[in-house]
C-alpha cells in the first residue's frame, strides 16, 4: 500500500522583509500546501483602517478601528499567474495597495490592537486547522500554533532587507527612497518586538535561519532537510 507523507503545520516567523513570504510560497508549492501570509491580513485591516480616517499622523482612533472590524471581511484568491494567494477585502482586490509605504508605516500601530490580533489569530487557526500549511507572521509559532511541527525564525541582516524591499518596490513603479525603506523596516522590528500583546520573538523550539547572504535554492536545501527529519521520523 502506498504510503501518504503526514502533513504538518510549518510556522515562519521574523523579521520585516527577510523574504519569509517568497520563502513560505516556495515551500507550499514544493509541498503541495497552502501558503498564508498572515502579514497580509494585518495590512489589509490597516488599509481599511487609512481609507475610513481611523489613522492620523498624529493618532490612531482605536474605537474607530475596532468598530470597523465587523465590516471587514478578508478573504485569499489564488492568482495563477503569481503563482500566490491575493488578498480580498470585501470582494475587492487589495494586493497592490496593501504593499505601499503608507500601509508599511501604519501597520505596526494596528497590529499591535487586541481585538484585531483576536480576529485576524482567530481566522489563522481556522484557516491551518486542517494542516499542510505554510503561514509566516510574527507570532505563529509562539500564539497561533505553538504546537506547530516545524518552526523556523528567519533573519537577515537590516541592510540587505532593506535593498531587497527597495528593488521590490522600485520594480513596482513605487516612488521610494533607500533611506525610508531601511527606516521602516527597522521601525516595525522595534513596535513589533516591544509590543504588549504576542511581541516578535523566537519560539524556543524555533530553528533560526539567517538568509543574509543565502540564495533560494540554499534556503531550500536548508529547509528540506529540516522538513524530511520531522516527516520520515
Ligand atoms: O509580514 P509583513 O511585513 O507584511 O507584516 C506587516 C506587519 O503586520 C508587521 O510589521 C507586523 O506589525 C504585523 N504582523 C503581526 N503578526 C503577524 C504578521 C504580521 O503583527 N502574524
Amino acid at each position: 500500500m502506498e504510503q501518504t507523507t503526514k502533513k504538518i503545520i510549518i510556522a515562519i516567523d521574523g523579521f520585516s522583509s527577510c523574504g519569509k513570504s517568497t520563502f513560505a510560497k516556495a515551500i507550499a508549492a514544493r509541498l503541495g500546501y497552502i501558503f498564508i501570509d498572515t502579514g497580509a491580513m494585518y495590512r489589509a485591516v490597516t488599509l481599511c483602517a487609512l481609507e475610513q480616517g481611523a489613522i492620523t499622523a498624529e493618532a490612531v482612533d482605536v474605537e474607530k478601528v475596532v468598530s470597523l472590524l465587523p465590516e471587514i471581511n478578508i478573504s485569499f484568491r489564488f492568482n495563477a499567474e503569481r503563482g500566490a494567494s491575493d488578498v480580498y477585502v470585501n470582494g475587492e482586490c487589495v494586493e497592490h495597495k496593501i504593499r505601499s509605504i503608507e500601509v508599511s508605516n501604519a501597520v505596526s500601530r494596528i497590529s499591535s490592537i487586541g481585538a484585531v490580533r483576536e480576529k485576524l489569530v482567530a481566522m489563522q487557526q481556522q484557516m491551518g486547522c486542517q494542516k499542510g500549511v505554510v503561514m509566516d507572521g510574527r507570532d505563529i509559532g509562539t500564539v497561533v500554533f505553538p504546537a506547530a511541527e516545524l518552526k523556523i525564525f528567519m533573519t537577515a541582516d537590516p541592510k540587505v532587507r532593506a535593498e531587497r524591499r527597495y528593488a521590490e518596490l522600485k520594480a513596482k513603479g513605487d516612488d521610494v527612497t533607500m533611506d525610508e525603506i531601511l527606516e521602516n523596516v527597522i521601525s516595525r522590528d522595534k513596535a513589533d518586538m516591544t509590543r504588549e500583546i504576542s511581541p516578535l520573538r523566537q519560539a524556543d523550539d524555533a530553528v533560526v535561519l539567517d538568509n543574509s547572504h543565502m540564495s533560494v535554492e540554499e534556503q531550500m536545501a536548508w529547509f528540506m532537510e529540516r522538513y524530511e527529519g520531522i516527516v520520515n521520523a
